[in-house]
């Protein structure tokens, strides 16, 4: 079977290593429990930036989030691998800027996730990933967000979601909690 990932904040825990970033360089001390409570992708309102200061703080630091120490989800790497030894394939579909692409597919290696050259998709918008998904004829697909999952419902890709505080109100789509479950959760 073919299964496709999203990258940030479904296989890596993305918005949190930014958020202990703009702590850093702003330097505040925001507690994570705030961060949790964040009901919307961005990060930023919890450092009392406008949306406008908030999408220039993000491309400015896009280096660090990207390319230092953001850790996997646990159990994730070996979720993958395991898929793999059991003759599936994976492909990645991230939303990460074209100039970033193959830098970031790069950094996944170097993290330990399985990842063929040919299989790594990026540089479109969230609302554009269904094109390639489709073409891709993906058994499962998994993500975080919710105007990417919506744009897939009515195909036959079997869609699940990376538990987020921002997706709760997805209903309708399996949730995966940790990673370690899903693999039971699929059972195969
Ligand atoms: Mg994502």
């Amino acid at each position: 079977m073919k299964f496709g990932f999203d990258i940030d904040d479904t296989l890596i825990n993305l918005r949190e290593h930014a958020f202990h970033i703009y702590n850093e360089k702003l330097k505040k001390a925001i507690g994570i429990e705030v961060f949790s409570n964040i009901k919307r992708v961005e990060i930023h309102e919890a450092f009392g930036m406008s949306d406008e200061q908030g999408k220039a703080m993000w491309n400015n630091s896009l280096e660090e989030i990207y390319y230092t120490s953001c850790p996997p989800f646990p159990g994730a790497v070996e979720t993958l691998h395991a898929l793999e030894k059991n003759g599936h394939k994976i492909y990645y579909i991230t939303a990460r800027p074209e100039e970033h692409g193959e830098r970031s597919k790069e950094w996944l290696k170097e993290q330990g996730f399985p990842v063929q050259n040919n299989h790594f998709f990026y540089g479109m918008k969230d609302e554009e990933k269904i094109y390639t998904i489709q073409k891709l004829k993906l058994d499962y697909y998994v993500d975080d967000k919710p105007a990417v999952l919506q744009t897939l419902l009515a195909g036959s890709t079997k869609l699940y979601v990376k538990d987020q505080a921002y997706n709760r109100h997805l209903q309708n789509i399996p949730r995966i909690e940790g990673w370690s479950d899903f693999l039971k959760d699929i059972k195969i």
